[in-house]
Formats: C-alpha cells, structure tokens, sequence
C-alpha cells in the first residue's frame, strides 16, 4: 500500500541527532520523497538569520563548534552503507518507514545555520562530490539550502560552480515580500534586497528553487498587501532573468523555539498558490501543507 504523506511518521521527524553523530543525520523528507541524508555544516547553531520559525534550539550550548571534516565523511560512509545494506531500516526509528520511501534520494546541506557560512564551503563540496562518485552515487543529488545572503561571496561562488557542474539543486529561501515583514520573519543583518540580488544573480546562471514559509504570526494570517508584495518580488525575479523551477510554499510542521508563530492551514495554502498563478501563470507552485 502506498503510503499518504499524513501516514508518515518520520515526516515530523527531523532531528539532527543520530545515534553519536555530529554532522550527519538521516531524515525521511517530504520533499525529497524517500531518505534525505542530511549534513550539518553549523554544528555551532550560529546563523546570519534569526528566523522567528527557526527549530534550533539556541538556548541549548552547541555540542560542537567546529567541523570535524575527517569525522564528518566518516559520518557520512557509515549512514550510506547502513542504507544500501539495509541496516538503516532495522533501526527503531525508522522500521515503520513505508517501502516506497526507503529508497535514497539525494544529500542535502543544510543544518543548524547557514551553510555557505562554513569558511571551507567549496572545499567540503569538492570531497563530497568525490565521495559521491566514490560511493557509486554520482546522480544522486545534492542539495544547497541557504537564505541566500552570502551567495555573492567569491568562495561561496567556488562552490556553487561545482555543483552546478554536478547533479546539484540550490534552494534559496523567500519569506517575504517587504522589508519589515522579512526583519519580522528572518531577522537578518542583511536587507530583502541584498538577498533578493543575490538569488536573480544565482538565478541567472542556473535554475534554482525558491522556498516560502507562511504562517500565522500573533494569531493572524499574511496580511493581503504582504501576499501582494511577495508575488511582485516573484515577479520581479522572474523579469531579471531568474530561471525558478519551482516555488515550494510550506508551513509550520514542526515545534518553533518562538511562541509567536502556528500552522498555517491547508486552505490558505492553497490560495496563496492560485494567487502567484494568477500574477505568474507560468510558475511551478507546489504546496506542503503543515500535516504532512
Ligand atoms: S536561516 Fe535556517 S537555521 Fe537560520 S535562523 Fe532561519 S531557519 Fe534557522
């Protein structure tokens, strides 16, 4: 039987500890549909954002503050051979994994942080690379997830080019569409231009993929004109030449650290979805409703 997405329960599990490790974690993604092997490039939990949505918890000391990169790659052998044996669905936390989804389906970087904000980037990305094709798994493909701000650096540019010369997916957030909901939301140093800039130029050289959170804040909605600015940012990014493969809404699915924020329901999605066609007909919008 197939499973729905509200069958699952690993899909509310994204916990980036298992078992001893530090920097590699194995989660059931939603959206990758099947086993994401995800890799913390921030085990220090510092980010250049401040997400009221955030699920790290930064009352928390970090266990680690630095990358281990040895450690980090032997993390990583260890959970892809666990899940090529089959060792990995033995274990309590993932033995009610339906069959259709223990199949593995790229590497993601992500973690407590920003990842490009790991001074080795490029570097760590090349012997991943390498890793992957070692390993037998040179399609399977990895996946960046950044909130864009740094994306202008020369050593982040390094790195972006190597995984665009391999099966790479970069994922650059957009909560927004005003500067004083964006400080609201990401509460960043950096302005809703600056990373705005930053993705149309990334987007101008490769196709990316934008990921929205929407949620209810103190209680109430997006506001309409916030909706109206987002899809104008859209549509703006979509006239500098941006080449957007797909625009994922989502919202809340897990605990925040911040009381402020809820799920957004199914409903709300879907209108903010027929909204942006409507504005951009020719965008690929998906939603990911806060149940899955
Ligand atoms: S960018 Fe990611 S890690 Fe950083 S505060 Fe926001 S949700 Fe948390």
């Amino acid at each position: 039987m197939n499973a729905t997405p509200s069958d699952v329960r690993q899909f509310h599990d994204h916990s980036r500890h298992w078992r001893d490790f530090r920097y590699v974690y194995p989660v059931i993604s939603r959206r990758a549909r099947g086993l994401s092997i995800g890799i913390n490039l921030n085990p220090d939990k510092r980010c250049n954002w401040n997400c009221v949505y955030c699920q790290v918890d930064r009352t928390a000391a970090p266990v680690v503050e630095h990358i281990d990169e040895q450690r980090l790659f032997d993390e990583l052998t260890c959970v892809v051979g666990d899940a090529t044996t089959g060792t990995l669905w033995r274990e309590p936390s993932f033995v009610s994994t339906p069959h259709g989804l223990r199949l593995m389906r790229d590497f993601a970087l992500s973690g407590d942080g920003e990842p490009t904000s790991y001074p080795r980037f490029a570097e760590i990305l090349d012997r991943l690379l390498r890793f992957r094709k070692a390993c037998g798994f040179e399609r399977l493909p990895v996946t960046l997830f950044t909130n864009a701000t740094l994306l202008h650096l020369s050593r982040v540019q390094a790195g972006l080019a190597l995984l665009s010369n391999a099966t790479g997916r970069v994922w650059c957030k957009l909560d927004a569409g005003t500067e004083s909901s964006f400080q609201r939301v990401n509460a960043s140093r950096y302005s809703l231009e600056h990373c705005l800039n930053n993705i149309a130029a990334l987007g101008r050289q490769r196709p990316i993929e934008i990921q929205s959170m929407f949620m209810v804040y103190d209680g109430a909605p997006p506001p309409d004109e916030e909706i109206a600015a987002y899809i104008g940012r859209l549509a703006w990014l979509v006239e500098q030449g941006t080449r957007i493969e797909r625009v994922q809404l989502y919202t809340i699915a897990r605990p925040t650290a911040s009381q402020h924020c809820a799920v957004l329901d199914d409903d709300a999605l879907e209108r903010l979805k027929l909204k942006i066609n409507a504005g951009i007909p020719a965008l690929n919008v998906e939603s990911f409703s806060g149940a899955t």
